[in-house]
């Protein structure tokens, strides 16, 4: 007993790092290594135990980062997401106040991000090469007025006004948590006065977007888009804790996909654009839904796939 209080006593982070991914691995927690991990580099000031000094890991811990620990392990004990634990989650170059049951980003989307970087700076480059008159033959605006359809947390929209550093952005979500989470994380990354937030459901009251009508130059959205009978497959950290809303998109996940694509060439300036993250299978139903809607002015432009070799992305443009 004694030594057991001793070990207690002098355990240090790395320790308390085995200690807890034993406890998760016997408890069926998944990812126990790089769940004991981040929480305890959270509580020790760190983004992850790699970017903590040795020293920070080495020398015993104090009663209160010991309870902290205890309280934020418990927490991943019942299933709850890592990032709900640790209530915040870098994603590319931000890192974002994550709060459930607001839809956690996921590395996909990284990549919706730089699809859009990559290729707004395209058309940048073209711009450029014709000199003063740049702007005038463009089509695409020198500063993009960003439409966010479903933005959660906030990490798609936020992480293009950071980089767009002039541009203006609306963000809705039919969620008044995902609202007022993306409304705490652009006021932390101070872009709030760029960001208009609105809590709006595009399959209801897509006639609250009237005012930016002809106005928008990229739409831009990782909808909920799991085919319905897909939810019940998902892990218990996703299906216990996150917004279902966030993430079914009906029977063949299209419902709201459908809604962006039917409200895009009333919102798209002339050429504007529309990228979407999509289920892999979405790609094909996509093209095939649009070419039975001819009178609807958009365009099917390309597919992107994933880090992970999967058809992902969907840029479209109003013709
Ligand atoms: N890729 C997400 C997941 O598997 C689904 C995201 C979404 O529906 N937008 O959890």
């Amino acid at each position: 007993k004694n030594l057991c209080r001793l070990v207690h006593e002098t355990m240090t982070g790395a320790n308390c790092v085995t200690h807890w991914q034993r406890i998760f691995e016997q408890n069926g927690i998944s990812e126990p290594q790089y769940s004991s991990e981040h929480i305890i580099s959270h509580v020790l000031g760190g983004k992850t135990i790699h970017s903590l000094a040795e020293k920070a890991l080495t020398r015993p811990l104090t009663v209160e980062q010991k309870q902290m620990i205890w309280n934020l392990c418990s927490k991943r004990l019942q299933h709850v997401p890592v990032q709900y634990v640790i209530e915040e989650w870098d994603f590319r170059d931000l890192t974002l106040k994550i709060k459930p049951p607001v839809f956690i980003p996921r590395p996909e989307t990284e990549e919706l991000v730089s699809l859009v970087l990559s290729e707004l700076a395209e058309e940048e480059d073209v711009l450029f090469s014709v000199g003063k008159t740049r702007w005038q033959n463009s089509q695409q605006a020198a500063h993009p007025l960003f439409l966010e359809i479903g933005c959660g947390s906030g990490a798609i929209v936020l992480s293009l006004l950071h980089f767009f550093k002039q541009s203006r952005a609306v963000a809705v979500d039919k969620s008044p948590e995902a609202v007022e989470l993306t409304r705490q994380n652009a006021e932390r990354l101070c872009v709030q006065h760029r960001l208009q937030e609105l809590q709006l459901d595009v399959l209801s009251d897509s006639q609250k977007l009237t005012r930016i009508c002809g106005l928008v130059d990229v739409i831009v959205s990782n909808p909920p888009y799991l085919f319905h009978e897909d939810m019940s497959g998902l892990m218990p950290e996703i299906l216990k804790h996150e917004d279902h809303d966030a993430l079914d998109g009906g029977a063949d996940g299209l419902d709201v996909i459908k809604a962006v694509l039917q409200l895009a060439p009333t919102v798209l300036k002339d050429h504007g654009k529309v990228f979407l993250e999509v289920d892999p299978r979405h790609p094909e139903m996509i093209q095939n839904w649009l070419q039975e809607r001819a009178s609807l002015r958009l365009t099917y432009r390309a597919t992107h796939w994933d880090i992970c070799g999967k058809p992902r992305f969907c840029v479209l443009q109003r013709s």
